[in-house]
């Protein structure tokens, strides 16, 4: 089991200058075991989870949202099946962020995210967010630079605002090697079940790894914050990965001063008959 705090080593120090291209995707520095106990170490990890997210919903003051991001075939799905699996879903929403509407396309950026933040006592996971509008949007020049380039002073003040009514945020970069993506996009192709998940654009994102490398570390550099940080997460071996993210959420959680409310006068010691 790793030491308290030992998933630390992957937060992004607020003004950091990042290097993402030296984040090791294999990197496994912070568990002392291998695939076997980590899936082991998750189940209990996930245990805590299910534990630490009926007293948010108990305390019903705060919540927690929780931004994925990650390149093509990065594993958004497969770390929230894995960490998620077996919590309340009474307590946990997630939502993905695909292509922008007409109707989203024609407000700000930040108004279809907005509208999806946690509630009180609530887990909300972000499966792509509003990073996509400096991510996807300036690798394929999808806007001019002039109006992606303030958008990472406009993403900050909105996360101080969401943090300062209560939620508390944290930004997970699952970080695949380009071999690793070339080989999970082979599997999709080669396997019948898995082949709908494959399409052509994939290829053309591929074809731009390192603007998307450049996007990211921009974007990761400007808006990881004391109270927003970002975790770049060494994702190659899936099983890790879900151990960074699941240790994270649960430690973040369970330091949180959350208390069951009181309950009402008299009920201690009363007998149902
Ligand atoms: P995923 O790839 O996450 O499994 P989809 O196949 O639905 O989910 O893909 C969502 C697509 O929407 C991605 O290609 C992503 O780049 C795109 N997208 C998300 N947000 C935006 C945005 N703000 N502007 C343009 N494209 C976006």
């Amino acid at each position: 089991m790793p030491d308290t705090g030992a998933m630390e080593r992957y937060r992004v120090p607020p003004g950091a200058s990042l290097d993402l291209a030296a984040a090791d995707p294999d990197d496994r520095a912070a568990f002392d075991g291998d695939k076997a106990a980590g899936r082991a170490h998750l189940k209990t990890l996930r245990d805590r989870l299910e534990a630490v997210q009926e007293r948010l919903w108990a305390d019903g003051s705060r919540s927690l949202l929780v931004v994925l991001q990650a390149l093509d075939t990065g594993g958004k799905d497969g770390t929230i099946r894995k960490v998620f699996s077996g919590v309340n879903p009474q307590g946990v929403k997630v939502h993905g962020f695909g292509v922008p509407s007409d109707e989203e396309l024609a407000r700000d950026y930040l108004w279809r995210i907005h509208h999806h933040v946690p509630g009180d006592g609530e887990v909300t996971v972000f499966n792509r967010s509003h990073y996509e509008d400096v991510l996807v949007v300036r690798v394929m020049g999808l806007a001019p630079g002039e109006v992606w380039r303030r958008r990472y002073d406009h993403i900050v003040a909105f996360e101080q605002l969401v943090v300062d009514e209560g939620t508390t945020i944290l930004k997970f970069m699952l970080n695949i090697s380009k071999a690793e993506q070339a080989a999970r996009l082979q599997a999709r192709i080669d396997d019948p079940e898995k082949r709908w998940k494959f399409n052509a654009g994939d290829i053309d994102h591929r074809a731009r790894w390192d603007d998307y490398m450049a996007a990211y570390t921009e974007a990761i550099t400007r808006t990881s914050t004391a109270t927003a940080p970002w975790y770049v997460v060494p994702a190659n071996r899936k099983w890790y990965r879900d151990l960074v993210v699941a240790t994270t959420i649960v430690e973040t959680l369970e330091a949180m001063d959350l208390r069951y409310p009181e309950p009402e006068e008299g009920i201690e010691g009363l007998v149902i008959t």
